[in-house]
Order: C-alpha cells, then sequence, then structure tokens
C-alpha cells in the first residue's frame, strides 16, 4: 500500500505540456518568456503592482526584508507558530527575529501581543524596521489589525503568504495585505512549480531592489559590475512555466481541497473534544492543510493517539508547527508568549489534504480516522470517568 501524503504535488498533462514547450522554445538558461508572464498572471491575480518570480519563499522573505534594508541591530517581530524558513529568513538578514505568540482560536499572530512587543521595542529604543506576520496553513492573519499597529510603530509589513495563496481577508487576496507579501510553490504548498516563490508589492522601488539582488546585484554594464552583495534567487524559466499551468488549475485544486475539509469536518461532528481547526473562516481559507483540535478530557483520545492510528495505516499527518521559540536553534530569542501556541502544538493533528488524493486514499483516511475516533468510546481512559 503506498504512503499517503499530507499534501502531494497534483500535476496533469497541462502541466507536463507547459514544461515541454517551454523546454522546446530553448528558453532554458534561465530566464525567459514563462517568467515574465508568470509574474504578470500573479501580480494581476493578486491585483498587485509588481511580482517578482523567486527561487523559493525563503529568498523571498530574504529579500524582502534585505530591499527595506533590514539588518544588523533590527528586531523583526514574527509570528512564532509557523515553518523555521520564516525565522530563518530573517536571521539570514543579521536582524533578530521576536516571537509573537499566536490567537488561541485562529493560531495566528495575536495582534494585541504584537502591540505589547512593539512599544516595549519602542521605549527601549530598539529599531524595528518590519513585522513579519504569517499566514497559518492557508488563512489569513488579521492583517487589518497588525497592518495598523506595524505601521503606528513605523514599522513595515511583510506578509509570510507561503501558505495561503487563494485565501482572503477583509475582501482582500492573500498577497495583498501589508507593505509587500510572498507566496512559496514548494512541492507541498497549494500549487507548485517544483520549488519556487514570488515576492509581491505595490512599492516599484522595492520590487526592483528584490530584483537586482536577485540577480547577483549586475550593474548595468558589459563588463561585470557590483555595488552589493547579490545573489542567485531566481526562478528557472522551465519551471515558471509548470508554475503557469497550475495557477490555471488553482481555484479548481483548492475546491477539492475544501471538499476534503468538508469530508473531515463530517466525520468529526459529532465527536466531542474534537474540531476542525480554523474552520470558522472556511469560505476565506484555501484549505491548504486541514488540521483536528482534539481536547484529550472531551475527547478521551488525544492527537498523538489519532497519528499513531494514521501512521500504521501508512497515512502521514502532523503535529500542527512546533512553535519557533521552542526550537532549540532559536533559544535566547525573545519571545511574547501565552501558552496558545504551545497549546495547539500539542492539541493539533495536520491530515492529508492534498487536491490530488485519489477517492480510495480518501475513503482509506477517513476509515482510518472513524475508527480511531470511535475506539475510545469502547475504552474510554480513566480521565473521562471523572466528567
Ligand atoms: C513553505 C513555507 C515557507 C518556505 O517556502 P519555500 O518555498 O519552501 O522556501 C515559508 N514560510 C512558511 C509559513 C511556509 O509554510
Amino acid at each position: 500500500m503506498a504512503r499517503i501524503l499530507m499534501s502531494g504535488p497534483d500535476v496533469t498533462d497541462l502541466e507536463r505540456e507547459a514544461v515541454a514547450e517551454a523546454f522546446a522554445s530553448g528558453w532554458i538558461a534561465p530566464l525567459g518568456p514563462a517568467v515574465d508572464a508568470f509574474e504578470a498572471a500573479m501580480a494581476e491575480r493578486i491585483g498587485r503592482s509588481h511580482a517578482v518570480a523567486l527561487a523559493s519563499g525563503t529568498s523571498a522573505l530574504h529579500l524582502g526584508l534585505l530591499a527595506w534594508g533590514v539588518g544588523p541591530g533590527d528586531v523583526v517581530p514574527t509570528s512564532t507558530m509557523t515553518f523555521a524558513a520564516t525565522a530563518n529568513a530573517i536571521s539570514y538578514t543579521g536582524a533578530t527575529p521576536y516571537f509573537v505568540d499566536s490567537d488561541p482560536e485562529t493560531g495566528q499572530m495575536d495582534p494585541e501581543l504584537l502591540g505589547r512587543v512593539l512599544a516595549r521595542l519602542g521605549e527601549e529604543g530598539v529599531p524595528v524596521p518590519a513585522v513579519v506576520p504569517v499566514d497559518l496553513l492557508g488563512s489569513c492573519a488579521d492583517h487589518t489589525r497588525i497592518v495598523e499597529i506595524a505601521h503606528a510603530a513605523g514599522a513595515k509589513v511583510l506578509v509570510d503568504s507561503a501558505e495561503s495563496l487563494g485565501a482572503h481577508h477583509a475582501g482582500l487576496p492573500a498577497g495583498k495585505h501589508g507593505d509587500a507579501a510572498i507566496f512559496s510553490f514548494n512541492g507541498n504548498k497549494v500549487m507548485t512549480t517544483s520549488g519556487g516563490g514570488m515576492y509581491l508589492t505595490d512599492d516599484e522601488a522595492a520590487a526592483a531592489r528584490v530584483r537586482h539582488l536577485a540577480t547577483q546585484a549586475r550593474e548595468p554594464a558589459v563588463h561585470y559590475e557590483h555595488r552589493d552583495i547579490g545573489f542567485n534567487y531566481r526562478l528557472s524559466n522551465l519551471l515558471a512555466a509548470m508554475g503557469n499551468a497550475q495557477l490555471r488549475r488553482l481555484d479548481g485544486m483548492i475546491a477539492r481541497r475544501r471538499v476534503r475539509r468538508e469530508a473531515y469536518a463530517r466525520i468529526v461532528e459529532d465527536v466531542p473534544g474534537v474540531e476542525v481547526f480554523q474552520r470558522d473562516g472556511d469560505e476565506q481559507d484555501n484549505c491548504w492543510l486541514t488540521a483536528l483540535v482534539v481536547d484529550p478530557e472531551l475527547a478521551g483520545t488525544d492527537a498523538a493517539a489519532l497519528s499513531t492510528a494514521l501512521t500504521a495505516a501508512g497515512i502521514e499527518s502532523r503535529p500542527l508547527w512546533k512553535p519557533m521559540h521552542l526550537q532549540p536553534v532559536f533559544a535566547g530569542i525573545p519571545a511574547e508568549v501565552t501558552g496558545a501556541s504551545e497549546r495547539l502544538f500539542r492539541t493539533g493533528l495536520t491530515l492529508p489534504s492534498g487536491s490530488a488524493l485519489s477517492e480510495e486514499e480518501c475513503a482509506r483516511i477517513d476509515a482510518t480516522l472513524r475508527a480511531a475516533l470511535a475506539a475510545h468510546e469502547i475504552a474510554p481512559p480513566l480521565t473521562e470517568a471523572a466528567t
């Protein structure tokens, strides 16, 4: 039995043909018309003036910060509940991240805690040129409040929308919030170029700076002339061709992820203490990963037990992101924590959510999950007798 992945790539003949066409066109090395088309299509879809296609979401975060001059001595508040790439990119610039805990319901950066951090850093006279909130699992953070709070403190906002392409907040698409935003097209995201990313902004100077830094910071001269340390961070034309094909299928892929989420919601509907995480905002989400939140007191089982049952059936699942303030590599980094993200890490479990799951695979997941959830009804643990 093949292992069922949480979010495997969803590719068809359309992608195969697009890459073959780019190959046949001779635009192999490395920029070309597919990159231009991909940038134009993405800028259009999100409603941004500028889009720069890059090698990864991580490189987009890195250059987005460098374009604003973020560097050593600066502090950059970010969500503690995220994938390490967010905090890594801040560290690459020489700045120090400051981890901000989650809203206990949504898991997103708590704007009130951000306000507290910015006030404290402001009093201490610490330079805070930027804030990097993360859109967690395909749903947007509260950018209305985050941007207001950050701007009031004189900080720009670079949104890590790596996971949230296709989601919305306050009527605007992910990628349109803040002063700039990034997407990831890694193989496990809602759409993929096998590896890739995009930087989006309405700020022409920042976009030009990102483009410049991404192409080895080459000055316009026949000989190689350089005034900055550059990077080789552009997306290749072959991969952009795949991105163009994926973008055409994006809405369909998101619809399939939503169907999967609804199937999970039906399974846990009558199970006390088990909920689909972030479900309230459903029409606004891209449903990148569906997670369950399991309250062991009420459910008589826990996320770890469910995970064990799924693993035994060859089905991938994972806890929600381990918060950055608990990661050994970021020990000693300042953090404003309430325990909200730690609780979600302990009680949350992300489930297979990909748009390429077959009916057979879905049936196997659902049967395994149902059985695992039902198991406690036969043998409730002792804690349940007390409730
Ligand atoms: C995937 C991801 C990234 C990194 O994107 P890559 O394209 O893999 O470099 C950054 N931030 C978050 C929140 C992510 O999920």
